[in-house]
């Protein structure tokens, strides 16, 4: 089978990974991929929302499959282009259609579907530029802290967690009135504050069935202790040790089941993954947020601990004979670290060269910001790699892709050494 992956990290360097270990592959092409993806897949220099230049490399490559990384381009509605195109429809896409998409599209979409199905979350009202003076007696109808979401994407910087009523007002006129966030914040959510542990869930349904894949919980600021600012994700354990069986039988019961039949009830054709953000409240969970595809850095720590061929569960997917599939799921502890770039979520430099992948030993190096230059593999990105290790513990885990870290370099590299320090 010939397979094509859209997008450019973590992610997509991990799920390569994992295909080429199947011997169901032909060839594999990522688009536009990275430094780590070129070393085992050929990379095509295309935009993932170049749907017209995907579908001349579809066609081109006679390729059988599509899997979809990130969420830009299923919201931009990449799959639903597949199907109303003659000479793709036939091409399964792994990744929702962009009715689907809109659950992590919009806030406000995602909330009134969790109503609809009874499906435990944050109380909350969403307000326009018109109502603003109701979302001003919302605010003060609540205790702080004030959570104010913009509906739209806002590359993970659209939320907004204040601990004063008056500042909280102003952001929302701002939000509102002022565009703080373009179109994205046409429409704001205001949230009821949740207090606990947060930690991600992931399914991979094809529209009937599911599975539910393993846990995983990501450290998502760029300081030592969870301080400073937010970044894309600085590194991911799986699986979280407070997920255990009880609990997570709350979450099928009360969140995957509810889903999967909100999807099939509401007629949103979805086959890919589900990445269900949840909160750990006492001992109930809760849904932060569902974003529309694996998350970044966490798919490093749980399609590493999914031994299942991917050629086959892909196919399952777009078949919708996922039912038939029993997961076998590594019972070891995965973790990741992520590298970035010196000043990163800030201004950081591009082109630094690194050195030491030959020294790397019982752990997997998966790139994200890298590209190769004159046959040397330099820094292209905040996020530059992440290294994967494996233990009977997530302790000793991540005591191996700590030790792993030092020995690769590049000019101003920092990555955060706390990771677990909450569990
Ligand atoms: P991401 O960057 O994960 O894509 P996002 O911008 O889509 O995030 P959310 O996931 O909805 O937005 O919120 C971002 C973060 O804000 C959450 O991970 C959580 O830490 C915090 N948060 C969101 N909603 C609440 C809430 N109701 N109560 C407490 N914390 C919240």
């Amino acid at each position: 089978m010939n397979i094509l992956i859209l997008g450019a990290g973590g992610r997509e360097h991990t799920l390569a990974w994992k295909l080429k270990q199947s011997p169901r592959l032909s060839n594999l092409f990522v688009a536009p991929g990275n430094a780590g993806t070129a070393a085992i897949a050929t990379n095509v220099p295309i935009g993932v929302n170049d749907f017209e230049a995907i579908k001349e490399c579809v066609l081109k490559e006679k390729i059988d499959m599509v899997i979809v990384g990130p969420e830009d381009p299923l919201v931009n509605g990449v799959h639903d282009f597949f199907l109303n195109d003659d000479a793709l429809k036939e091409i399964p896409v792994i990744g929702p259609q962009k009715a689907a998409a809109t659950l992590e599209g919009s806030k406000q979409f995602a909330k009134e579907f969790m109503m609809r199905h009874n499906i435990p979350t944050a109380a909350y009202e969403s307000f326009t530029a018109e109502t603003l003076e109701k979302g001003y007696a919302f605010l003060e109808s609540l205790k702080p802290p004030y959570v104010l979401k913009a509906d739209g994407l806002a590359a993970g910087k659209g939320v907004l967690i204040l601990n004063d009523l008056e500042e909280a007002k102003a952001e929302l006129k701002t939000m509102l009135v002022d565009a703080k966030f373009g179109n994205a914040s046409t429409t704001v959510v205001i949230e009821e504050f949740l207090d606990g542990i947060e930690l991600s869930c992931f399914v991979l349904t094809d529209g009937k069935g599911f599975k539910v894949l393993p846990t995983a919980k990501d450290y998502k600021r760029i300081g030592e202790g969870d301080t400073g600012l937010n970044t894309g994700g600085m590194g991911a354990i799986s699986p979280v040790p407070f997920a255990d069986s009880s609990f997570m039988a709350r979450v099928l019961e009360r969140i995957v089941k509810p889903t999967v039949e909100g999807f099939k009830l509401d007629n949103l054709p979805y086959k890919g993954f589900v990445f269900i953000g949840l909160i750990k409240v006492g001992d109930d969970p809760k849904v932060i947020e569902y974003n529309v595809r694996m998350g970044d850095p966490e798919t490093e720590v749980v399609i590493p601990r999914v031994k299942n061929d991917f050629v086959s569960i892909f196919e399952a997917v777009a078949n919708q004979t996922l039912d038939s599939i029993d997961l076998e799921i590594d019972e070891r502890a995965a973790t990741t670290v992520m590298a970035v770039s010196g000043g990163y979520p800030e201004a950081y430099e591009k082109g630094k060269e690194i050195t030491g992948f030959d020294k790397v030993s019982d752990a997997v190096v998966f790139h994200a910001g890298t590209q190769l230059k004159d046959n040397k593999v330099v820094t292209n990105g905040g996020r530059v790699l992440a290294i994967t290790s494996y233990g009977p513990t997530f302790q000793e885990a991540l005591k191996k892709s700590y030790q792993n870290m030092e020995k690769l370099h590049f000019d101003e590299m920092y990555y955060r050494k706390d990771l677990g320090f909450d569990l």
